[in-house]
């Protein structure tokens, strides 16, 4: 009240729009839910050493009525915050699964692996063993070829139940990943603990890994302890061919990012892996 009168005006207004958008935005969230709006894309992961496209990420998008296209940023805190990632996650999970079975079953070469985002909301309920599991059966997709992202920050701070759970998704026989390695603490004595079998080294290393020694460094390191603890390494956010060459000839396996291809509609993917149809 010292601040004087004129303060408070400039503040509430603020803070009542914020909040009004926010439930604007959960409501909105839930008829998303109802009529199915969301869409994903599909990343190529491709191995370094080849070219050829080992699997893809599936990316969420929500295609909002008005709004259009709300990328995950936007939506996947709030979506969690309500517990709405619980079935948003299990949509993703079927939609991805089916596809790339689809595409698999079409395919001469090897079988594609599909990479799927899971939050930590996800990896709270006891369910979710038994959502991977039908939604690998119901789209005949081989547990092997599904791969589970988590981040560093849920292996971090996990709770009690987290090991069980992982324990409880690798004897499916799927494969889990480190999202964004290196942009979390302490990044290392869990990789004792957890069964993981690929890291992904994040984007902010990979941008800088031309120009700035230290990023090269702890890059080109990142990539020497995945080695050294027999894990798969991913470089994510190549833009360039100098990126390119950098992670590649420091035995990088595989990489994703625009110099590739950006995440792409099925279609786009479709006509990428079938040039003739
Ligand atoms: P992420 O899993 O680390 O995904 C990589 C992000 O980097 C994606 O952003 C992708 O579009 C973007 N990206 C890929 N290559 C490049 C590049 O060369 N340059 C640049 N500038 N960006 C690149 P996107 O699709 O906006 O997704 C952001 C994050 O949202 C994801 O980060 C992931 O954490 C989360 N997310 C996406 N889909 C899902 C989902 O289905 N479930 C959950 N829980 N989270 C999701
Ligand atoms: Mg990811
Ligand atoms: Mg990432
Ligand atoms: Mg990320």
């Amino acid at each position: 009240k010292k601040l004087g009168k004129d303060r408070y005006e400039v503040f509430e207004p603020t803070m009542q729009e914020a909040f009004q958008a926010h439930i604007a935005l959960e409501a909105d969230l839930r008829r998303a839910v109802v009529r199915h709006e969301f869409e994903l894309r599909y990343q190529p992961i491709v191995r370094l050493q080849t070219n050829e496209i080992t699997g893809v990420e599936a990316l969420i998008r929500w295609n909002h009525p008005e709004r259009g296209i709300v990328p995950p940023m936007d939506f996947i805190p709030l979506a969690e915050e309500t517990g709405m990632i619980v079935p948003i996650g299990e949509w993703v999970l079927r939609e991805a699964t089916s596809r790339v079975a689809e595409w698999n079953a079409r395919r001469s070469g090897p079988p594609l692996s599909v990479s799927v985002n899971l939050s930590a909301v996800q990896l709270e309920q006891a369910a979710l063993i038994q959502t991977v599991e039908s939604a690998l059966t119901d789209a005949g997709l081989p547990p092997a070829q599904l791969v589970l992202e988590l981040t560093e920050s849920l292996l971090v701070d996990h709770r009690p139940a987290t090991l069980h759970r992982l324990n409880g998704l690798k004897a499916l026989g799927v494969r889990l990943a480190i999202d964004d390695f290196g942009t979390g603490y302490s990044s290392l004595a869990y990789l004792r603990r957890f069964p993981v079998d690929i890291i992904k080294i994040d984007k902010s290393f990979v941008d800088d890994v031309v120009d700035e020694p230290t990023a090269a460094a702890l890059t080109h390191g990142i990539i020497q302890l995945g080695r050294a603890l027999q894990l798969s390494t991913v470089a994510e956010g190549i833009e360039h061919a100098g990126q390119l060459t950098s992670l590649a000839g420091g035995n990088c396996e595989m990489g994703q990012g625009y110099y590739f291809a950006e995440p792409l509609t099925d279609t786009a993917l479709n006509g990428l892996l079938f040039p003739s149809d």
